[in-house]
């Protein structure tokens, strides 16, 4: 069964990212150190800032990101932390190296997934864009988390590099057990802004041709697959998430935008001053979200413009959609 997943005005996501160093040096990371810091938040500030999203009057969720999340030693805490202030569900992103034996100090009733991310159904595909090793780390590391009990998901960024391998992943989430798989669309942002590594973004007839059915034959095996809806006709609804939805993307360096394609420029809405959320001055990402226009999601047209098309006439063959925006499956009895 295929459903668009449209936001949730009920909940309020909390996408955290504790810190940004990493052990890796993947050619499309989005972190992008002059814009989101380098520092690594104490567990006082964490706690401090989790309690901030909890006692807004919505159901919280949290995802705990980097850089790499697992290499902040205090991470129990902050889970801990999330859970006893009753965040809903609580979530870790990893590149799968899980340091400082994360899996022994947090529990499977705690954790509701560790999600892994992995962009190849192979070793030398996946190592090509995620660096020598890290195929084989996180495959083990996956292992070792269902072996304890985890739930599990996998996030696989579809680019020009490995949208190929997307057909071929069946077998490996099968075998590793996988609950939940992630299809996601290659932002522009970050490392994928410079130019030495071509063009990263798929084009729109190659994603139609070949993501909505990757993402049937692998529900069909019972793992539920969400990955972005990406492009909409022009008759169909246009929504911006930072209009109808309670997400947050929060920086070390107390940075907090309402839309992740802002998140190379100064342009958060909100920002943490002495663990006081407040708001930022005009202008920012808030002054966009309003614009109409034809092309659907304004900041997209901004900063990264390849992915429209238009007719002769300068009319746009198609919107695009929220990168929020949804399309969910799941396996029908
Ligand atoms: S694992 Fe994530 S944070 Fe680390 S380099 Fe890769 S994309 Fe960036
Ligand atoms: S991606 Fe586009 S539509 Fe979504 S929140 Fe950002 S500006 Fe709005």
């Amino acid at each position: 069964m295929k459903k668009t997943v449209a936001f949730s005005k009920n909940a309020t996501n909390v996408f955290f990212h504790i810190l940004t160093h990493c052990n890796l040096k993947c050619i499309h990371c989005y972190i992008n150190k002059k814009q989101h810091g380098k520092n690594t938040l104490p567990i006082e500030t964490i706690n401090a800032w989790l309690e901030v999203f909890a006692s807004k009057n919505k159901e919280p969720n949290v995802i705990f990101l980097g850089g790499e999340p697992t290499l902040h030693p205090d991470l129990p805490g902050a889970v801990n932390k999330a859970k006893s202030l009753g965040y809903s569900s609580i979530t870790i992103d990893t590149n799968g190296y899980l340091f400082h034996n994360i899996l022994a100090k947090v529990s499977p009733d705690v954790i509701d997934y560790f999600s892994f991310s992995l962009d190849g159904a192979t070793q030398k595909t996946n190592d090509m864009i995620r660096g020598k090793g890290s195929f084989d780390a996180c495959i083990q590391g996956i292992k070792n988390a269902v072996l304890k009990g985890f739930s599990t998901s996998l996030i696989y960024t579809v680019s020009t590099k490995n949208i190929h391998e997307l057909d071929k992943i069946e077998l490996l989430l099968k075998d590793l057990k996988i609950d939940r798989f992630f299809i996601q669309v290659i932002g522009i942002r970050g490392k994928s802004t410079e130019s030495r590594q071509g063009k990263l973004q798929v084009p729109q007839k190659d994603w139609l041709r070949i993501v909505p059915d990757a993402a049937q034959k692998i529900a069909r095996l019972g793992i539920i697959v969400t990955y972005p809806k990406v492009f909409l006709s022009l008759e169909e609804p246009f929504e911006c998430a930072g209009l109808v939805a309670d997400n947050y993307f929060i920086f070390p360096n107390g940075r907090v935008y309402r839309c992740p394609l802002c998140e190379d420029y100064p342009l958060h809405s909100l920002v943490f001053k002495d663990n006081v959320l407040a708001k930022t001055p005009r202008i920012n990402e808030n002054d966009f979200f309003a614009l109409n226009i034809p092309e659907g999601c304004v900041m997209n047209k901004l900063f990264q413009p390849g992915n429209l098309s238009y007719n002769p006439k300068g009319i746009p063959k198609y919107q695009i959609a929220c990168c929020m925006l949804k399309e969910e499956i799941r396996k029908t009895q």
